[in-house]
């Protein structure tokens, strides 16, 4: 498969036939991709032999990295014993079981019961159905609208989407009716020249303009993630989750923490909602799950929801073939226990992501580098062409993604969000590793600002 050869078959191939996600199937039948084909540690290697440093876990997702024998091993042992049976009708397998209480472990201690699925999308999607369950049984079946934020990522499903609010997803597919959207904690881009903790409390308080609004008797939820990820790494002003939650607290409605790509690790303790003090009624988790291995999801049901939907009132109508897969979640409970016994959340907290955050502040006065925002292991660098106005490089993202292509040709993946670089390392990189990719990074920074003539 390492040949030039096959390489290019495949290529073909490919773009005859494989419509990829977040793609322009008419630019990929036309340029194709990049083919990988193996991965190691923190490297990924495409079919013509290129090796690359994974700057993104993945699709944030691989945060142990790609060489964890213990978790293949699990699911290979565990595809002889029982590929598959399904949690219907009564029924259960040891995995699942194992990996529900694994998670009520390491969530805050209002979790104690989980709902799987293959996705978070799927999980989101659960989301609404235990919230409009939820105030159905206690007597409140008014309470079915959502309100998310805008430029939000909850996945592709129609319902995630709508709860998105990534506005190219809605001029695709209608949305849902009842989800509402208010503004995002965004103080680089919306922020202006606004003190950013000022910023926090005035974009949160639009959740209570929102929810007088609707009608506090039609409100079911309200779901963010701790910090946007594909939105753009949009790290909130400290002020403004205490100022949800106390809003949250007094109204209500159920608070939704999207913990897809902020859980296991990522922000610098096991989920977002603990880095920021969020207590969630809900809390969605997918990806790191089973670093990335096996295809899992899930929502963790807080106390306040489970002790409802516990208590009689009939079936729970929902569920999915997969949902609680025996070898997803031997995956799953091998990710934790690796998870668990060698500390690497705790030292990627202490050690490297202070290394990995110090260092990308080496590049805050860099002409192009409009702002450097992160937190724990994620990261993002706002490209722009002129610091005190914030003008961009070029239109349509066009300066990110001439430094994305530098950087990719260099060696490195990273992503392009709008203007802004986006990273989210492994969590076993060591602090070397980290050197490696702030340098190549560096040097896409270096190489777009002369592309872009700027000094
Ligand atoms: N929620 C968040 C916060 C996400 O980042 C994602 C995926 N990037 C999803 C939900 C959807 O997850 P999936 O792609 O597994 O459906």
């Amino acid at each position: 498969m390492n040949t030039a050869v096959d390489t290019a078959s495949l290529r073909k191939l490919d773009q005859s036939h494989h419509l990829h996600p977040f793609t322009d199937f008419h630019d990929y039948a036309e340029h194709g991709g990049r083919i990988f084909s193996k991965a190691e540690h923190i490297y990924i290697y495409d079919s013509e032999g290129h090796k690359m440093l994974d700057g993104m876990s993945g699709l944030w997702c691989c945060n142990l990295g790609y060489s964890q024998q213990s978790i293949i091993e699990a699911v290979y042992h565990q595809m002889q014993e029982l590929p598959y049976y399904n949690n219907f009708f009564n029924c259960s397998n040891q995995p699942a079981v194992e990996l529900a209480k694994a998670l009520v472990d390491v969530t805050p201690a209002n979790f104690n019961h989980v709902f799987f699925t293959n996705s978070g999308s799927e999980a989101n999607d659960t989301n609404i159905k235990l919230a409009h369950r939820y105030f159905d049984l206690i007597g409140k079946p008014s309470k079915k609208l959502i309100i998310s934020r805008k430029n939000a990522y909850h996945g592709s499903t129609v319902a995630a989407a709508s709860l998105g609010g990534m506005s190219a997803m809605h001029k695709q597919a209608r949305g849902l009716d009842y989800v509402h959207h208010i503004n995002q904690p965004h103080w680089f881009e919306e922020g202006a020249e606004e003190d950013p903790n000022a910023f926090g409390i005035r974009v949160a308080q639009e959740l209570i303009a929102k929810i007088d609004e609707l009608g506090e008797d039609n409100v079911a939820a309200f779901i963010a993630e701790p910090v946007q990820g594909a939105g753009g790494v949009i790290i909130p002003p400290d002020s403004y989750w205490p100022e949800v939650q106390r809003i949250c607290d007094e109204r209500d409605i159920l608070l939704i923490a999207d913990e897809v790509i902020c859980g296991f690790g990522r922000t610098g303790k096991w989920f977002g909602s603990e880095t920021y003090g969020i207590k969630p009624d809900l809390m969605t988790f997918a990806k790191a799950v089973t670093n990335g291995y096996m295809p899992l999801g899930g929502v963790m049901v807080g106390d306040r929801v489970a002790d409802v939907l516990l208590a009689g009132g009939g079936e729970f109508a929902h569920g999915l073939t997969y949902s609680g897969h025996p070898a997803a979640c031997a995956a799953g409970l091998e990710t934790l226990r690796i998870l668990k016994d060698t500390n690497i959340i705790e030292t990627a907290a202490s050690d490297v992501a202070p290394h990995f955050q110090a260092r990308l502040q080496e590049y805050v006065d860099h002409p192009i580098v409009g702002q450097v925002r992160g937190k724990g292991m994620f990261a993002a660098v706002e490209l722009v062409s002129d610091k005190s106005s914030r003008e961009r490089l070029a239109p349509e993202s066009g300066g990110a993604v001439y430094c994305r292509n530098v950087a990719n040709e260099n060696g490195l993946m990273v992503r392009q969000t709008g203007d802004a670089m986006i990273m989210a390392p492994p969590l076993v990189c060591n602090r070397e590793e980290i050197d490696i990719l702030i340098d190549k990074l560096g040097a896409a920074l270096d190489a777009t600002a002369s592309h872009f003539g700027i000094a």
